[in-house]
């Protein structure tokens, strides 16, 4: 890594590193995984690869249609006229950005990685759309004590959860009844995904945009070792409201030894 990029006067990170509560080398050492490129998942791959990790992973199963083209700026036109995968064309755009990182892409669903997988990353960004991607993810993180960061938006709300094991609240923590009755519809009785009619959740590009910056800001506080576990934000764009809650350990959660735990059922 050379020194001229850190220098105050003209280097590509010379600005970022005037910052002087983020921790620059360690970022740009960093490797940084982000499950999803939709709308949340373009914003925050846009801002990782401007502070230049060592390796940034974009996973999504997903092909480019032309009804992402309002709001994920990292595809075009022709990839969507393409049927493109989602993640050979994010990289694509993201390497004209900065190429000095090393990208990869991993056409997956997020449901198919496993720990080992989250193993090889220092941080990972969660940018999906669905509850059972956020648990699987969040309980092979917490599992190899890697961080995750949960995003998610609906409409002109965005929410940002920061999960840092082995201290805190985890993901699952956070969720209540709802939630799981959410997850069990999904669900047939063999464990297979049921096919469901699905609601379109709304997405507007600003709040995308700040909740994808709120996310990108705690991965590199993290990496600077600056955030404490287990915080929720809720941002509401109608009033421009950002709320942070500490999110308390569930007693039924599964990853922190719950009640409905495989661990207490033995
Ligand atoms: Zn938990």
């Amino acid at each position: 890594m050379s020194r001229d990029n850190f220098s105050p006067a003209g280097g590509r990170y010379s600005r970022i590193s005037l910052v002087t509560d983020l921790d620059l080398p360690t970022i740009r050492l960093s490797r940084i995984c982000v499950v999803g490129a939709g709308a949340l998942g373009n914003e925050v791959l846009k801002n990782m690869v401007l502070y230049g990790p060592k390796k940034l992973t974009v996973v999504d199963n997903d092909r480019v249609e032309k009804s992402n083209l309002g709001r994920c700026f990292l595809f075009t036109s022709s990839d969507a006229r393409a049927g493109r995968k989602k993640a050979d064309a994010a990289i694509e755009s993201l390497g004209r950005m900065n190429e000095e990182v090393e990208l990869e892409a991993l056409a997956s669903d997020a449901r198919e990685l496993d720990d080992e997988f989250f193993s090889g990353f220092d941080a990972v960004a969660g940018c999906v759309d669905n509850i059972s991607s956020r648990l699987h993810i969040n309980s092979n993180c917490y599992h190899r004590n890697i961080p995750y960061v949960d995003g998610g938006l609906d409409g002109l709300m965005g929410r940002v959860q920061v999960v840092i094991p082995p201290s805190g609240a985890c993901y699952q923590c956070s969720l209540n009844a709802t939630h799981m009755a959410v997850l069990d519809r999904d669900f047939t009785c063999t464990g297979k995904e049921a096919n469901i009619h699905r609601r379109r959740v709304p997405a507007e590009p600003s709040v995308s945009a700040i909740t994808a910056s709120i996310e990108s800001l705690e991965i590199v506080k993290l990496l600077s070792g600056i955030q404490d576990a287990g915080i929720m934000y809720i941002y509401n764009g109608r009033k421009n409201e950002l709320d942070r809650i500490e999110v308390q350990i569930g007693r039924e959660c599964d990853v922190h030894g719950g009640v409905n735990s495989e661990n207490n059922e033995a």
